[in-house]
């Protein structure tokens, strides 16, 4: 009996820890081994020239940028934690992206995608897919109204993010998947920010999740990483056309690391979404935020979504403050333990700023109502946190003197300019 189904129909944690893994039938080794080889020999026959060549009911392996046993031990893995049939992962969350994007819309296609969502995303499908006569219709997800306004007879797919990065707008993923297969369209979510601890996109109607595993995954800041996971017929084809010949797979090493983050994944996204938790009250109460969106307020406009599609809030938390310049300022005076950087979902917290003007000049280039509908929600720009797993102590105590320092330099200007 393999491990696979030793553990079939069994716990989160427990699929994150075994699923996929097998005790190696050579040395015994019972965690995976990292196999650095980058080809497998077998009998004349069994391999050929070509991927095309190899005989897949006797040899697993060919040639590692075609899978190796650290991506497909990884690949069951997440599977298994998606509920979904199969799972194809690469080498950054950006390429499991633009290959899913490219894998499946020709010239004349049409695609919706988030008018907000990862930097990367919204630049290639802007930039990229335009230029190769993909047409591409930004909308906001979060209204059901804007999305069937835009929906065309050639429309091939829907692409959203939940909760959606940088701004924690949320999804709601069963009702877009309806609108998406009413018109015969594919829906798309990208579940980096929640992972399927906390949300399950292919369990409410999604025909495929994308994750950059860098991120929650991974866990520890350490290992690029990213993954497609949907119906087993549709990776098998995404791995042999996008894997095999755009070749951005996954190394084993990095194929460790990340199933060594994913071990404790249920344990972590306990965690940041309690400490997220209390650092969102703390920031709603504190004189000097005038906003914040996190999924677990009862302020967050789709509180209602949050509750129905997310078992935790998860660590992310975007907040405006009064004066951005005089937050921005007393960060590196003021705080110890936050990390002013970008990225997210590791063990250190980390703070960032996003300018409303920089992102709509490089990245969210909007019509004039979509532009409008993101200054409503972000205004001029915001800090977007992701919380760690430092002592949440700590951490309410490096916001709140950041926080104090920058109203106090507000008020020190004031009584200046009065004088
Ligand atoms: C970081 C991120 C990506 C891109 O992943 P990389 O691993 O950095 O390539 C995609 N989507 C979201 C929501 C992200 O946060």
């Amino acid at each position: 009996m393999t491990r696979k189904e030793r553990t079939e129909g069994m716990g989160f944690a427990t699929q994150a820890i075994h699923a996929g893994i097998e005790a190696d039938p050579i040395t015994g080794a019972v965690g995976p081994s990292i196999v650095t080889s980058c080809m497998f020999t077998a009998e004349f026959g069994d391999i050929g020239f070509s991927a095309a060549g190899t005989n897949e009911s006797k040899v697993p392996f060919a040639y590692a940028r075609e899978g190796h046993p650290n991506s497909a031990q990884l690949e069951r893995k997440l599977a298994y934690l998606d509920e979904a049939e199969d799972a194809v992962v690469f080498s950054s969350g950006i390429a499991a992206i633009s290959g899913l994007l490219l894998q499946e819309l020709s010239p004349g296609d049409h695609v919706l995608i988030s008018d907000v969502s990862y930097a990367g995303t919204a630049e290639f499908a802007r930039g990229f897919l335009r230029s190769k006569s993909i047409e591409v219709s930004l909308v906001d997800m979060s209204d059901l109204e804007d999305i069937t306004a835009n929906l065309r007879p050639n429309t091939k797919m829907i692409y959203a993010e939940t909760p959606c990065n940088p701004v924690l707008k949320l999804v709601d993923i069963a009702a877009v998947a309806e609108l998406a297969h009413a018109k015969g369209a594919k829906l798309v979510i990208d579940g980096t920010f929640a992972t399927p601890a906390v949300q399950k996109p292919i369990l409410l109607g999604a025909d495929y999740a994308v994750y950059s595993l860098t991120k929650y995954y991974s866990g520890h800041g350490d290992a690029l990483g990213g993954a497609i996971v949907g119906r087993r017929e549709d990776i098998d084809r995404i791995r042999r056309d996008v894997g095999v010949h755009l070749g951005a797979n996954l190394s084993p090493f990095n194929s460790w690391l990340i199933m060594r983050g994913i071990e404790t994944l249920k344990l972590r996204m306990a965690a940041y979404s309690q400490s997220a938790q209390k650092i969102a009250e703390f920031l709603e109460q504190h004189p000097f935020v005038s906003s914040v969106r996190f999924p677990g307020l009862k302020s967050h406009p789709q509180y209602e979504v949050a509750q129905k599609q997310m078992s935790l809030p998860s660590g992310m938390i975007s907040f405006k403050p009064l004066d951005n310049d005089a937050l921005g300022h007393a960060i590196s005076a003021n705080m110890k333990v936050f990390t002013f950087a970008a990225s997210l979902g590791l063990s250190r917290s980390l703070i960032l700023h996003c300018d409303t003007k920089d992102l709509f000049e490089t990245t969210f280039v909007l019509d004039q109502k979509h532009s409008d509908r993101y200054r409503a929600w972000a205004g001029d720009g915001f800090f977007r946190l992701s919380i760690g797993l430092e002592d949440v102590e700590d951490l309410i105590a490096d916001l709140r003197a950041a926080l104090d320092a920058a109203a106090s330099a507000c008020q020190s200007d004031k009584l200046q300019a009065s004088q």
